[in-house]
Order: structure tokens, then C-alpha cells, then sequence
């Protein structure tokens, strides 16, 4: 079990920038992600698409906010639990009578789906849009095969029998994961159900030389049937001209997208309004102590879903936490520009 002062839910662009303020005010913390990676809708829903918003930056790209963010983090450099969701956030009595002292006990356990437990004095709340979860395929019986022969996350090439897979899907992560398979020397079919693929000319380049020395074949088709009653050994295609073909295999990886999945907040016992979480705008604390919540999983009175307010609100809930953890003295208004204390954090005095 690890400790720190705050565990963030979501390692979205408002956990990240949570993080970064959190930091500033000299606090510990630790993130929890449902994702391989960080940047929440800005990665997974637009990472090319350019915004224009975020103050003083006139033009940057969402993946390219994302790096920002993760770059300005780096003096805290706070962990990031990645591929698993909260499931549980238990008070914990001994901690919470605490709370209000100036006390490294901590008040709150979270618990993960990957079966990690982490105990802190403060949870944020950074869900947004919900935990992202992989996209199932909805062939009928597929889902008996799931984890011994289809795999939606990660697979080790060693867990693949006869060096053969096919990988279905048309995103980004399809065509990397069939060019990483087929240059480990396993016998690749990319199964993609569009006409044309969006290959950027890297991969581009790997897939060609792939597909010369036969360790690649790209299909244009989708599923009708998987075929096997114990164990998985053909799929039923049907191409693109409408043909049906049996492709034999045993191991099937899909890489669909990941699309948000909402959490159960009532679960968490936190007053809700349309799935979004109630806080108090002064500081977005929720009807639970100790626990906050920022970003698009929040609602308040003039509620806007926008990156910058999220920004604003993880400020605020910063400051309030710094408060709490000194037994309630007003905490001072530093600048970066300026404050020795400051600047000694982000290691740059
Ligand atoms: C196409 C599009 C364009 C947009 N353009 C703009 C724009 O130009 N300007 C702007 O300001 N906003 C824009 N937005 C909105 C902006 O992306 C959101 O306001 C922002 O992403 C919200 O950030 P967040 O961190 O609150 O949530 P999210 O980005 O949704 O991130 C939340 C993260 O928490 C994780 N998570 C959720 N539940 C759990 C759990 N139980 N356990 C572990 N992890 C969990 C999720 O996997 C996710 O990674 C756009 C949105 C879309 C879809």
C-alpha cells in the first residue's frame, strides 16, 4: 500500500494540470488512469486537431497540449498508474478524524481494478467524459474466446502460439501493433474494415517492407463468425467485394478505440446532477470530505466543459487542499515569476 498527499482519478489534461498545482504548493501526489497514456480526450478523441483556445497559445495540436502538459509536470514528476480504473474510494475513519490537523495519516483508500490500494489525505476527481475502456467487438460468441485467444489490451509475443495473429481495427494503434507483431517475426494479417487506411508514411514504409518478406497481409473485410467451439481457429470474413473467406488463426487482437465508459459515482457515494458530480465552485469541494472534483466530470452554476476552465478549477481546489494540510492558514497568493519557493519546486532557481 502507497501513500501520498492526493490521489487524482484521470490523467486527462485537468488531472495532469491538477498535478502541476498540487505540485506548486509543495504536495505529493499520484495519479490513476484508465488509459496507456495520458491526455484523456485530447489524445484518444483528437490528438491531430488543432486547438485554439488555451491561453497564450495561439495554435497547438491536442497530442501537442498533452506533451506540454506531461513537460511542465516533469519537476513533481508524481506517478501515473496507467491501464487501470478506481474502483472504490473508502474513508478511512482513523485518517478522516485527522483531516483537519496537520497530519500525514491518511484519510482516504482508493482501490484499483488492476488490485493496487493506495491510501491519501485528499482524492481529486478528474474523470471527465468517463474511464476510457476498449471497444468490444460485437460478433456474436466472440466474447468466450476473450483473454486466452482475443485480446483487447497488450499482448506479449510470447503468449502468441505459432507466431501467427490477426490484428482487426482501423486505428492508429491497429497498424502499429500488426507492424510490431509482423517485425517480431510473427505472421500478421491486418483485418481493416475502411477502404482506405490512414497510414502515415513511416508506417507507410514498414508496412511495404513487411508485406515483401510475407510477414504482413492486409485484408479489407470485416467479421461475420468466429469459427471454433473450445477454442478459436478460423474467423469468417466477408471482403470488401462482398466475398466470404475462412481465415484460419489463433490468436485475434482487436484495436478498435477506446471509447468513455461513465463511472459509478453513486457508488462513490458523491451528490450527483445528470451523472455529473455537484461541487462547491468556491473551491470544488463535493459533499464528501476530503474528496474533489475538476474538469468536464463537474457541475456548478454556469458550468462551462472547457480545458481552460478545468485549468482554473484545479487552481482553486489546489489552494484549498494546501490550506487543509496546514491546518487551515490562509495560504499566500505566490507567483512563479517571483517566489524563491516557487521556483526552488520547479527546480529552475
Ligand atoms: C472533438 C473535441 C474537440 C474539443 N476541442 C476543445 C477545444 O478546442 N477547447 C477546449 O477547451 N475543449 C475542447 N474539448 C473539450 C476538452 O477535450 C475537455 O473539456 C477536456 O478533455 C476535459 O478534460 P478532463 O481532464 O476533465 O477529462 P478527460 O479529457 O475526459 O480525461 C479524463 C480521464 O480520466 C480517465 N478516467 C475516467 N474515469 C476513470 C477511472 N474510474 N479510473 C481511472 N481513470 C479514469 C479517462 O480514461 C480519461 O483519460 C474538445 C472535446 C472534443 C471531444
Amino acid at each position: 500500500m502507497t501513500h501520498s498527499d492526493v490521489i487524482i482519478v484521470g490523467a486527462g489534461p485537468c488531472g495532469l494540470f491538477q498535478a502541476f498545482q498540487l505540485g506548486l504548493q509543495g504536495l505529493r501526489c499520484q495519479l490513476i488512469e484508465a488509459l496507456p497514456f495520458s491526455g484523456g480526450q485530447c489524445t484518444e478523441l483528437y490528438p491531430d486537431k488543432p486547438i485554439y483556445d488555451i491561453p497564450g497559445v495561439p495554435v497547438l495540436d491536442a497530442k501537442q497540449l498533452r506533451d506540454q502538459l506531461e513537460k511542465q509536470l516533469k519537476p513533481f514528476s508524481p506517478v501515473i498508474h496507467f491501464n487501470q480504473t478506481v474502483d472504490s474510494i473508502e474513508s478511512n475513519a482513523e485518517g478522516s478524524a485527522l483531516l483537519n490537523e496537520p497530519s500525514n495519516e491518511p484519510g482516504l483508500t482508493v482501490t484499483t481494478s488492476a488490485g493496487l490500494t493506495l491510501q491519501s489525505r485528499y482524492v481529486v476527481i478528474a474523470t471527465g467524459a468517463g474511464a476510457f475502456t476498449p471497444v468490444k467487438l460485437r460478433t456474436e460468441g466472440i466474447e468466450k474466446f476473450e483473454d486466452r485467444q482475443l485480446f483487447y489490451g497488450k499482448v506479449g509475443i510470447e503468449h502468441l502460439q505459432q507466431k501467427q495473429a490477426v490484428v482487426t481495427g482501423d486505428t492508429s494503434a491497429a497498424i502499429d501493433t500488426a507492424i510490431e507483431l509482423a517485425s517480431a517475426d510473427v505472421s500478421t494479417v491486418l483485418l481493416h474494415r475502411k477502404r482506405r487506411l490512414q497510414i502515415d508514411s513511416d508506417q507507410q514504409a514498414h508496412i511495404a517492407q513487411l508485406q515483401q518478406t510475407n510477414k504482413l497481409q492486409l485484408i479489407n473485410g470485416k467479421i461475420l463468425r468466429a469459427a471454433g467451439v473450445a477454442v478459436l481457429e478460423a474467423l469468417e470474413i466477408q471482403l470488401q467485394s462482398r466475398d466470404k473467406i475462412m481465415l484460419p488463426t489463433n490468436t485475434l487482437i482487436a484495436r478498435l478505440g477506446n471509447s468513455p465508459k461513465n463511472n459509478k459515482l453513486e457508488k462513490w457515494q458523491l451528490a450527483t446532477q445528470h451523472n455529473l458530480i455537484n461541487v462547491d465552485p468556491t473551491d470544488f469541494s463535493t459533499n464528501r470530505d476530503a474528496i474533489y472534483a475538476v474538469g468536464d466530470t463537474n457541475t456548478y452554476p454556469g458550468k462551462r466543459k472547457l480545458i481552460l476552465c478545468g485549468f482554473h478549477e484545479a487552481t482553486l481546489a489546489a489552494f484549498a487542499i494546501a490550506k487543509r494540510m496546514q491546518s487551515c492558514q490562509p495560504i499566500h497568493t505566490l507567483y512563479t515569476t517571483t517566489s524563491t519557493v516557487l521556483r526552488q519546486r520547479l527546480g529552475v532557481s
